[in-house]
């Protein structure tokens, strides 16, 4: 007698194999969206979690975001090591005034 799948155990592979492809479809290029909004805190945590979770089943987006993040850090950086000095703005505002007058 051959021992085959019972309808049961077919049953518990298919619902086990739906649950974990149960999560909404995976679209790169709409997760990647969502990745520039977390990188500028448009997100919710919930929302940030979500994507996440998504990012880490997806080596794609996974590479993409660190690329995004660095960038966003590297940005960062730049922006402390130049930060905008009001005094150099009306130093300059200055200037341009005694030119126009000249
Ligand atoms: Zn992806």
């Amino acid at each position: 007698m051959q021992r085959k799948w019972g309808i049961r155990k077919i049953a518990e592979v298919f619902s086990m194999k739906k649950k974990t492809a149960s999560g909404r479809k995976h679209d790169c290029k709409n997760t990647l969206e969502k990745v520039q909004l977390a990188l500028d805190n448009e997100l919710t945590e919930i929302e940030e979690k979500q994507l996440l979770d998504e990012i880490n089943n997806c080596s794609y987006c996974l590479e993409k975001y660190e690329i995004e993040q660095s960038f966003k850090k590297y940005l960062c950086n730049k922006v402390k090591r130049h930060p905008c000095n009001p005094q150099l703005a009306d130093q300059i505002r200055n200037s341009i005034n005694n030119i126009m007058d000249r």
